[in-house]
């Protein structure tokens, strides 16, 4: 079967599916010409797609500026009408106060600003794709597979021939996977993130990693302090039950939030530590024996934190600096 495919190349369904889909993209009338129940459609789509970006855009500043006005600006400011009697007695309470809002001040906008950026690198950074080499051409006669390349790969089918992408018509580097919302192959993929509307793969991992991980302390010092703006809420008289109200459910909100985020980092640093992506997770997860649930990636811990979040472990933190110009994704160091 494998030599037939290699001779005639992609079966016949696949071609004609390839053919009439590379038709419907040349065919498409531009966007002047097109019908409006073609363009509403367009508009439609995009909005799907984005809607969830936009949500998280939302989320994030809709959630500083809450704690902003209703946490921090209490505490830092001196007009009359906050309510003192909850948050100081006497002058030097007073600087107290003021030097723990503008402390949560800069500890939030720091967690806000890198969300916000590696939101943004995580969305525009392409997650890896098989380059256009004859290296990754599909086997043919005149591109064996015996090629010294291929015999580097370590993953391969169940029947011992190598793992070949038919809607990409590539060969798959190891670790690669197909995306069927991208339509196309992505390196060292992890899972397609609807909240970035891309695939998280091996040059965006980071910064999807780092947006999670200050979103989930950005909402931890929110769990940790705005309990405080819910109880003189509640204990002020004139406090208005809309106002109440709001209070109560933006701290449960975010509580809940919090947590499941908190929940999910837990998860990212496991997968970090042990050399898996998502994808590998899954697929392990079924494996009978504990040797073969082991990734074959795996190395020591820091050099699997390494892999993951790039070689200078003092940019870790940032959402810049993180794969070498030379660093292709394709080949990954194996676990002898
Ligand atoms: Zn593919
Ligand atoms: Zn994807």
């Amino acid at each position: 079967m494998a030599d037939l495919y290699r001779s005639v190349g992609p079966p016949n369904f696949i071609r004609a599916y390839d053919e009439a889909e590379q038709e419907l993209k040349f065919n498409l009338p531009p966007w002047r010409l097109s019908t409006a129940s073609q363009k509403l459609l367009t508009v439609c789509l995009y909005i799907a797609i984005y809607l969830p970006v936009l949500v998280l855009f939302i989320i994030t500043v809709g959630g500083y500026s809450i704690y902003l006005i209703f946490y921090i600006k209490p505490l830092i400011t001196d007009i009359d009408k906050i309510p003192e009697v909850y948050y100081y007695h006497s002058e030097s309470e007073r600087n107290a106060s003021k030097t723990k809002g503008w402390t949560f001040f800069s500890l939030i906008t720091w967690c806000v600003l890198w969300i916000l950026v590696s939101h943004y690198r995580a969305l525009r950074t392409n997650a890896g794709e098989i380059p256009k080499e004859k290296e990754w051409d599909l086997p043919s006669e005149d591109n064996s597979e015996s090629s010294n390349e291929s015999t580097m790969l370590i993953e391969k089918r169940k029947d011992g021939t190598i793992r070949t992408c038919a809607r990409c018509q590539h060969r798959k580097p190891d670790r690669t996977h197909h995306c069927k919302q991208c339509e196309r192959c992505n390196l060292k993929m992890d899972h397609h993130c609807n909240w970035i509307a891309n695939c998280v793969g091996y040059f965006n991992y980071k910064y999807f990693f780092l947006m999670v991980f200050y979103g989930a302390l950005a909402l931890a010092i929110f769990i940790c302090t705005f309990w405080e703006t819910a109880v003189v809420v509640l204990n002020d008289e004139t406090s208005s039950q809309f106002l109440c109200l709001f209070i109560v459910l933006s701290y449960s909100l975010g509580s809940m939030l919090g947590i499941a985020l908190l929940g999910f980092v837990i998860f990212h640093l496991w997968l970090i530590s042990n050399n898996y992506t998502t994808i590998e997770f899954c697929e392990k997860k079924k494996e009978i024996t504990l040797e073969s649930k082991i990734s074959p990636y795996k190395l020591g811990l820091f050099d699997n934190f390494k892999e993951a979040l790039g070689n200078e472990p003092l940019f870790w933190p940032f959402p810049f600096k993180y794969r070498d110009a030379d660093d292709k994704g394709l080949y990954f160091k194996v676990n002898r």
